[in-house]
């Protein structure tokens, strides 16, 4: 075999192996030998660069095993450190150098440990293949990002992405991810948003963002179906009868009380009374996410029951023919033309009541 010759050493706070995604976090330098320091001209162009090091302290390797998040793959499918090959490739951020010493942020490498080649990450070469795999497979299975996080029961990441529709985090949306998470946990992981899964809902609040995004039951796939019934719970329903009732508990508003005290106060001030000025506004925000990450290490069955429960669930969604309002010429679902002086019409066109979901629940109107 080739000899594989070392060019430099990492220079780390971590001095013994630690979790990956900590390592990912932390600044370290990499120290390139004073014999290959030109081989760095013009590196600080680069953001991003690639390191290949070699995992010295690593003791032997097992060829399959659990990975970080208990999934069993085989060596070459995992980023475990205790590999045949010894090697380690990570992409760091370029922060700054200085002489031959590189200052990166992202190396999962120990202190110490021999670096044996620097490349820059080029978009181009790198990214793009990886991106369109990603993309790929992103198109084939839409929600396996959030499969992938309830299986291994990550509701920190669940929470997070929730986030990303529900705009803030609140103890409301952390109860629908705990309720969606667990449900889903006990009914297969599986929703393609086909209405076989279907999640009756009996509130529309923040609760609900937590439920859509971890079940994929969304009102636009038909899979939430709105029980007006107020109360901050869920019913999770599959098509071959299997049905689950989650409940928050009405005593969960003291335990999140002792959980996070400042909450309570603020609720009341900026959101009930809505009064408030930008600091309230901003301490409140800070307290409502930290209780809602809170709330996801308390037990489930502290704040919520869950039930198996037989309850009458609608049929697949139907699909109606589209009719013209005679007026408005918008194209409207066939159901909802109303016939106005021989006239077809639709809701908006006449004063014929409608329903409307808004934050009383279902309204009718006008
Ligand atoms: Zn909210
Ligand atoms: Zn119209």
């Amino acid at each position: 075999m080739a000899e594989i010759l070392e060019i430099g050493l990492v220079k780390s706070a971590i001095t013994a192996p630690a979790d990956p995604f900590f390592m990912r976090e932390q600044e370290s330098s990499i120290l390139v030998n004073a014999a290959y320091a030109e081989g760095l001209y013009r590196i600080e162009e680069n953001e991003y660069l690639t390191v290949v090091f070699h995992f010295h302290q690593a003791e032997g390797y097992r060829l399959k095993g659990p990975r970080y998040d208990d999934e069993v793959t085989g060596v070459f499918a995992s980023r475990s450190p205790r590999r045949p090959g010894t090697v380690g490739v990570t992409t760091v951020r370029l922060l700054e150098r200085k002489g031959n010493e590189l200052r990166v942020k992202g190396l999962d490498a120990i202190d110490g440990t021999p670096v044996l080649d620097i490349k820059p990450y080029t978009p181009s070469l790198d990214e793009t293949e990886q991106g369109q795999v990603k993309q790929d497979r992103e198109i084939q299975s839409p929600r396996q990002e959030i499969v992938r996080a309830i299986r291994r029961h990550d509701l920190r990441s669940l929470l997070l992405g929730a986030g990303s529709i529900h705009g803030h985090f609140c103890p409301g949306l952390a109860l629908g991810v705990i309720a969606g998470a667990y449900g889903m946990q006990e009914f297969g992981l599986t929703n393609d948003g086909m209405e076989e899964l279907l999640a009756v809902i009996e509130i529309n609040n923040c609760f609900c963002d937590g439920i859509q995004y971890v079940t994929g039951c969304t009102i636009g796939n038909n899979a939430l179906i709105y029980r007006d019934y107020g109360k901050t719970a869920v019913t999770l329903c599959r098509r071959d009868g299997r049905e689950l009732r989650l409940a928050v508990k009405s005593d969960y508003r003291e335990k999140l009380n002792q959980l996070v005290p400042e909450f309570a106060p603020l609720f009341q001030k900026v959101v009930t009374e809505r009064k408030g000025d930008e600091s309230d506004r901003t301490e409140f925000k800070k307290a409502a996410a930290k209780a809602s990450f809170r709330l996801l290490e308390m037990p489930r069955e502290d704040i919520m029951t869950a039930a198996a429960v037989r309850i009458t669930i609608p049929e697949y969604a139907p699909i109606r023919e589209s009719i013209v309002c005679e007026n408005c010429r918008e194209s409207v679902m066939g159901s909802k033309i109303v016939e106005h002086h021989g006239k077809k019409l639709c809701r908006a066109c006449t004063t014929d009541r409608y329903g409307e979901l808004n934050g009383e629940g279902i309204e009718n109107k006008p």
